[in-house]
């Protein structure tokens, strides 16, 4: 029998070996928090106090809970085939199928994703006719998920005005066509098997007697929803008693504000569980010092806390390196440059993260890694799953599947084209709703023209299902891409992706084959064919099946997808006002410090090593920003820092230091009066719109490439493009 509880602290064994009762483990990054959840997971079972099937572990991504089953299996030699642990999504997807009978869903139910939602509503507005000016789609869209997450049908919606009225009508008839369609977003997946729970005794029952222990990373990221789910499982009532509940959060990384998450639900949760047991920990054997104090300090910024602090035993550890550079081209040049040094010096690629806040971000990085050939892979993002090819290719086996699908039917009808022209699919949407069909089964009812048009389609669909009815499903899926066109397509593109288009569409082969050979337990493969479960994996576990997948890599990722991670070396870009903290957030205070906590989240990823870079100039959403550096960076105490750079952006609130730097670089930069500066001179006073006025100081390159660096006073050194920036002399 391992001893599972070597090497854990004090309060870390505490948790694990809690008597069967409530808990919160309430405590800061790195602490051990997801150690503890899963060595308590393994304890139970080895101290027979519950079978793998006797307990539910949620977790908040796919990447996590793969990591949660490989650090039990680690642990305990069992196996966790048909062991509950997942997402709240993937649990649900598990239930609905397993009751799609009680749920009110056909066997086999198609998963939108939120792509695919906001296409579902833009065709809605369009059938009925409605000004989408007046009601955008992404609005539309976040009204119907926000009120699904607070568990609510359109009849619950209080509606006191005539737009609220109207939107509520909106999300009616949205759920009428999700119902007819077959289809569930991502929200209904949670709502519905909420509502299942609630209202079906005997299954609720069933779940209840069957669960004895529930487990929950990330707490501080659950909405409303998650958690009257939760409660609703482990509540128990009359002759059923109720689980365990085993939550563990961090308050100050809570960073799903947006989506509903409530910090609110830990309080809530100590209050209406009467939880006896609540357990900080306050070690973190994570990062280095000089990183935790960092974190320390700018978390302490923000005043909605439940209030802790850190401390390790490492030691300080290596300062915080501060990268300047001009543009985010510099930037990402740097970042590889010094990437490779660290992986010369044997660092695998795979113990180094470059984080940012939004996603635009990686292109730049992708491009100078990819030049460089460094592999690298992206998490987040346009993930393989969500390329428009796959799509397509996705789209087909939907309609295969579930033929009323109509976002698939929409999708490719006419992809790749077929002549089939806007009016025959205007006339057969008007046919559909006078039918109260889906589009596919309207198609016959159609005349003339629009029937001639829309007809070999479906033919070409149903061939496709009875050609494909015996075959194993990667053969399904090379199948569909042949007889759909789409290979054909995609190979006589001149354009220069069709290529790697291909590729795509080959690895959507490969990915029906690993998903087959990795075929999870027997339980869920009964009575649901492979196709749907192959197509609900496709929506939910986004991102998984990479190219690149087990190859020594680079780990690029959003902050939020960085969530609960861990690196030896993190890069952390873009620290620039407007980026990071979000334009959207800085001009209320939740969201600012919604923003803190996503900083937190992101220097607490690193171990060893972490490197924080911005730059003065960015392009971004095709526009040239100039940049102020983040008041982060700012919150973080000076000795702790190492600039590689010297200081020369504006800081918020000017420091000294930072202007004396700025200087210094001005002094060493050779003062080139002779050189055309596009009649300015060195010296000359100058009016820029943002910064205001300010002294050229120096000049280096030439041409396109020539810039100018200007003191602007309180608003600190800047060095600009000179073709780009438009200055006026004063
Ligand atoms: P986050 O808030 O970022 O999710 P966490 O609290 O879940 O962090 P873990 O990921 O569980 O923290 O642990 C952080 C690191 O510290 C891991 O590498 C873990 O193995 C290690 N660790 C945790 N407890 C101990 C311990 N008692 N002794 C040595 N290492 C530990
Ligand atoms: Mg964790």
């Amino acid at each position: 029998m391992t001893d599972l509880l070597a090497g854990l602290n004090r309060e870390q064994t505490q948790a694990v070996t809690l008597p069967p009762q409530h808990a919160l483990i309430l405590a800061g990054a790195g602490s051990g928090k997801t150690r503890v959840l899963t060595t308590r997971i393994a304890w139970l079972i080895q101290t027979g106090q519950v079978t793998p099937q006797g307990l539910l572990a949620v977790t908040f991504t796919n990447k996590a809970a793969k990591e949660m089953i490989a650090r039990i299996t680690a642990m305990l030699p069992i196996n966790t085939r048909g062991m509950w642990i997942g997402t709240f999504h993937g649990l649900c997807n598990r239930l609905l199928r397993t009751h799609h009978r009680e749920a009110n869903l056909p066997q086999l139910f198609q998963i939108l994703d939120s792509a695919d939602q906001l296409a579902a509503i833009k065709r809605l507005l369009k059938t009925l006719n409605v000004d989408d000016e007046k009601y955008p789609p992404r609005e539309l869209q976040h009204f119907i998920n926000g009120q699904k997450e607070q568990g609510h049908r359109p009849a619950d919606v209080e509606a006191w005005d005539e737009f609220t009225r109207r939107r509520v009508e909106l999300f009616a008839e949205y759920e009428a066509q999700c119902q007819r369609e077959s289809v569930v977003d991502f929200a209904e997946l949670l709502l519905r098997s909420y509502e299942l729970l609630k209202h079906n005794e005997p299954i609720r029952k069933h779940y209840q007697r069957r669960f004895r222990h529930i487990l929950v990373d990330e707490f501080q990221d659950t909405n409303k929803l998650q958690y009257r789910w939760l409660k609703l499982l482990a509540g128990g009532d009359g002759e059923v008693p109720g689980a365990c509940l085993f939550c563990v959060g961090d308050d100050d990384q809570s960073i799903y504000r947006f989506r509903g998450a409530e910090v609110g639900n830990m309080l809530a949760f100590e209050r209406e569980f009467q939880v006896p047991n609540v357990i900080r920990l306050e070690q973190n054997y994570r990062s280095c010092g000089n990183i935790l104090d960092a974190a320390n300090a700018i978390i302490a910024n923000n005043t909605q806390r439940l209030g802790k602090q850190l401390w390790t035993d490492q030691g300080e550890g290596e300062p915080i390196r501060v990268y300047e550079a001009f543009t985010d081209g510099d930037e990402a040049r740097w970042l590889v440059e010094e990437i490779q040094s660290l992986v010369r010096d044997g660092l695998s690629r795979s113990d180094i993260a470059v984080l940012y806040r939004s996603n635009a971000q990686s292109r730049v990085l992708e491009h100078q890694l990819f030049s460089a050939g460094v592999s690298y892979r992206v998490y987040g993002g346009l993930r393989f799953f969500e390329r428009q090819e796959v799509k397509h290719a996705l789209a087909y086996l939907r309609l295969i599947a579930n033929p009323d699908d109509d976002t698939a039917f929409a999708r490719v009808v006419n992809f790749p084209t077929r002549g089939i022209g806007a009016r025959s699919l205007e006339a057969l949407q008007d046919a559909a709703r006078t039918f109260n069909g889906s589009l596919y089964a309207t198609v016959s009812h159609l005349t003339g023209k629009p029937r001639k048009a829309i007809e070999p389609f479906v033919a070409m669909i149903e061939k496709m299902r009875s050609d494909t009815a015996a075959l194993p499903l990667p053969e399904v899926v090379d199948h569909v891409l042949d007889q759909s066109g789409l290979r054909e397509h995609y190979l006589s593109q001149k354009a220069k992706d069709g290529q790697e288009r291909l590729e795509n569409l080959d690895e959507l082969i490969s990915a029906a084959a690993n998903f087959v050979a990795e075929m999870p337990a027997p339980e869920a493969a009964v009575d649901h064919p492979l196709l749907a479960d192959f197509l609900a994996h496709a929506s939910l576990e986004a991102g998984d099946h990479q190219a690149d997948a087990g190859e020594d890599a680079i780990q690029l990722m959003t902050v939020h997808s960085a969530k609960g991670l861990e690196f030896d070396v993190v890069f952390l870009t873009g620290l620039e006002e407007g980026l990071f903290p979000h334009d959207n957030s800085v001009r209320e205070l939740d969201g600012l410090e919604e923003e803190r906590r996503l900083m937190y989240v992101a220097v607490t990823r690193a171990r060893q090593r972490l490197y924080v870079s911005l730059a003065q100039s960015r392009m971004l959403h095709g526009q040239t920003r100039y940049c102020m550096r983040s008041r982060f960076l700012d919150e973080i105490p000076v000795g702790l820092t190492k600039w590689l750079t010297p200081q020369q952006s504006a800081s918020r609130q000017p420091s000294p230091g930072a202007f004396g730097a700025g200087m210094r670089r001005a002094a060493t930069a050779p003062a080139q009066a002779s050189r055309d500066l596009n009649g300015l001179r060195i010296g000359q006073a100058v009016q820029h719109a943002r910064f205001g006025v300010g002294t050229i100081v120096a000049a280096e390159g030439s041409g396109a490439d020539a810039r100018i660096q200007i003191n602007f006073g309180p608003n600190g050194m800047k060095w600009l493009l000179l073709g780009v920036a438009k200055l006026e002399p004063v």
